[in-house]
């Protein structure tokens, strides 16, 4: 079976055509990072735009990275939820102009299942039930993945979701746009204990997640700094930040693991690619003997890979979408 997947919810323009679920035949991704940087985010309007532009080469170029042709291709998927709402238009329109087109099945998938899917790419062992924690730009849950694309959610963020903490103190200590792999990168330089950052739990909600009390503890940190005219090592700022969301992710998560007796740990989402998360979450689940997943760093960010590897797993259940199959930007976990 081969699956081509299609994926524009936010600001990446990608395609990929995945074959029997967990092969990667291509995996094209036109990123508009430099664009919006000027912008010190990502700006909707000028992302749609960009999609239409590129989607067509794009989608031409996975195909001809896997060596085939729409002729070859058994299923389309596409992410149609959460995501920006002109940006997920694209995806969708073209999806459904192809299966239109070629007679193929259409598979709306959800973006979040996508990111889960992900881990599926390089572990061709991993299976449900398994426990994952969803950090991305959108998103901060600790789900049990039941079955393919069936999750119980056990917690999930009050507040600002990882990424977008990540961002935002990026954006405080003068990183600009996107901010994680910033912050990643800066804080090589910094000492992680160097400021005491709080870890914020949520009462009566274990596996819940809390943010913005982070973020306002680094912008009074940064204030303080200011009104004492002290200066300001931006590499300590990041390191010690980078270090309390840390901490409170693998916390959270092995705690779940623990409580609900769940032997295997999935980490899925943009933050996942971050380098102190991943070493620190390999040592506590070595420490619990948990065994531990996450997919390399191209597959936690945005892709249309994992989202091929969704639509092959609902393509099986017999999940199929109507050509009225419309963008749906707030689309929740779980829903169709
Ligand atoms: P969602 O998937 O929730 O709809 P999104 O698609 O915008 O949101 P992703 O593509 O999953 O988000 O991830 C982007 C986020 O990941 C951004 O917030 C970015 O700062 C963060 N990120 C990317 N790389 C790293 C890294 N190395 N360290 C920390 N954060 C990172
Ligand atoms: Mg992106
Ligand atoms: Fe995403």
């Amino acid at each position: 079976i081969l699956i081509l997947g299609i994926e524009s919810s936010c600001d990446e323009t990608a395609a990929s055509v995945v074959k029997n679920g967990r092969i990667i035949l291509s995996n094209v991704i036109s990123s508009q990072i430099e664009l919006h940087t000027l912008y010190g985010g990502v700006v909707p309007e000028i992302a749609s735009r960009k999609h239409i532009e590129r989607i067509n080469q794009v989608i031409k170029q996975a195909l001809s990275d896997a060596n085939v042709t729409l002729d070859d291709i058994d299923a389309i998927g596409v992410t149609y939820g959460p995501g920006l709402v002109g940006a997920l238009l694209v995806g969708v329109s073209e999806a459904k102009a192809i299966a239109y087109a070629k007679h193929l099945p259409l598979i709306g998938v959800h973006h979040i299942e996508g990111h889960v899917s992900a881990n599926y790419i390089e572990y061709p062992e991993l299976e449900p039930p398994f426990m994952c924690e969803i950090i991305s730009g959108g998103h901060t849950h600790l789900v049990i993945v039941k079955d393919y694309g069936e999750f119980e959610i056990l917690g999930r963020t009050r507040d600002d979701a990882a990424g977008e903490a990540f961002d935002k103190v990026a954006r405080a200590i003068g990183l600009g746009y996107p901010g994680g792999p910033k912050i990643d990168k800066l804080s090589e330089e910094g000492n992680p204990d160097a400021i005491a950052f709080p870890r914020a739990k949520v009462e009566g909600a274990p596996y819940d997640f809390s943010f913005s009390g982070l973020k306002s503890a680094v912008l009074n940190y940064l204030n303080q700094c200011k009104m004492k005219d002290e200066p300001v090592n931006r590499a300590d700022v990041a390191a010690s930040f980078q270090k309390a969301v840390t901490d409170v992710l693998v916390d959270t998560a092995i705690r779940g693991a623990r409580d609900f007796h769940v032997d295997k740990l999935a980490i899925a989402g943009g933050v996942a690619s971050n380098r102190h998360l991943r070493a620190a979450m390999k040592e506590a689940c070595q420490r619990e003997t948990i065994t531990f997943y996450h997919p390399s760093p191209i597959f936690c960010t945005d892709n249309a890979a994992m989202i091929g590897v969704a639509a092959y797993y609902e393509y099986q259940k017999g999940t199929r979408s109507d050509l009225d199959l419309n963008a749906v930007p707030n689309l929740k976990l779980g829903e169709r």
